[in-house]
């Protein structure tokens, strides 16, 4: 193929509300989704590498090895797909995200993604016919730094931001072994060094997850039209019934019909007095400058 390959990808924090809007996206005919595509290896090898218990189980509810979907490309090659990267260069791509004229802009590959979303892209065309979009939405900024530099790939990153209290209250109630204000701090750099990669990028887009929720049908809209996809803005609910996905890992409302969109606000109730006062004042500058603004309600790159 000699065109690029179209890579609509969500960054952000885990706890973000990314497989729904991974779920909403690819529901268009132009876009299929395929979920944590970082996780690719770790499925493909049965590697257990946290303390998340994998079931490696496919959303087409196949074993990952079974599903049709992916069966066919795991025998095309081995591809290898990192998953993690090592301190030093996690504080490398921080740095740049700082300081963007200090780190050499080179390109080249980090991974084998490129030569899998080829084949992707041709099995997917088979379930989509007007496919356009890959959707990806492993979320890591790492990946992101990697996918930008990649000369076979065009991305459109989607930085997609819940309120950190939100987000730190799901993290705590998981079991999560970080501590709170450890959690906070990592809301902050993610969401931080995210914005700074997709700073001036015409094909970005920022959403609030917490606005979202509010009037998904507008987003719908806004995202179809600056897409160019076509989501069903009235019946989304009902397309995302009846797609046929094939998603990587990802929150277990995969295996789920969704009937409504509701924004999650148990931190509310959940984080302890002291933790919800300290997490408001703190937070509340960020939370001000990404989930009260994004790319419908003023953008502010
Ligand atoms: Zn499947």
């Amino acid at each position: 193929m000699k065109n690029k390959v179209k890579l609509i990808y969500i960054v952000g924090i885990e706890h973000s509300g990314s497989t729904l809007l991974d779920l909403i996206i690819g529901s268009a005919p132009e876009v299929f989704s395929v979920g944590e595509l970082y996780f690719y290896s770790v499925y493909r090898n049965k590697e257990q590498i946290d303390e998340v218990e994998r079931s490696f189980i496919c959303t087409c509810k196949r074993p990952f090895e079974e599903c049709s979907f992916w069966k066919e490309i795991n025998q095309k090659d081995d591809f290898k797909i990192r998953l993690r990267f090592p301190k030093r260069e996690v504080i490398k791509i921080i740095l740049y995200a700082i300081m963007p004229f200090l780190v050499p802009k080179k390109t080249g590959n980090v991974d084998d993604t490129q030569g899998l979303l080829k084949e992707i892209y041709q099995k997917a065309r088979q379930v989509k016919p007007e496919l356009v979009y890959i959707l990806d939405s492993s979320k890591s900024f790492l990946r992101l730094f990697y996918l930008l530099k990649s000369s076979d790939i065009e991305v459109y990153p989607i930085l997609l931001v819940r309120d950190g209290r939100g987000v730190i209250n799901s993290r705590l109630r998981m079991g999560q072994k970080v501590g709170f204000f450890t959690a906070m701090l990592q809301w902050v750099l993610t969401c931080f060094v995210s914005k700074r990669l997709i700073k001036g990028n015409p094909r970005a887009i920022h959403i609030s997850y917490n606005l979202f929720c509010q009037e998904p049908k507008r987003y719908i809209k806004f995202l179809n039209e600056r897409l160019g996809i076509h989501i069903s803005e009235e019946r989304f609910l009902d397309k995302m019934a009846e797609s046929e996905y094939h998603n990587i890992d990802g929150n277990i409302i995969k295996f789920k019909r969704i009937t409504e969109i509701r924004c999650d606000e148990r931190w509310k109730k959940e984080l302890s007095p002291f933790k919800r006062i300290v997490s408001t004042v703190l937070l509340y500058p960020f939370n001000r400058m990404w989930v009260k603004r994004d790319s419908l309600h003023q953008v502010n790159t």
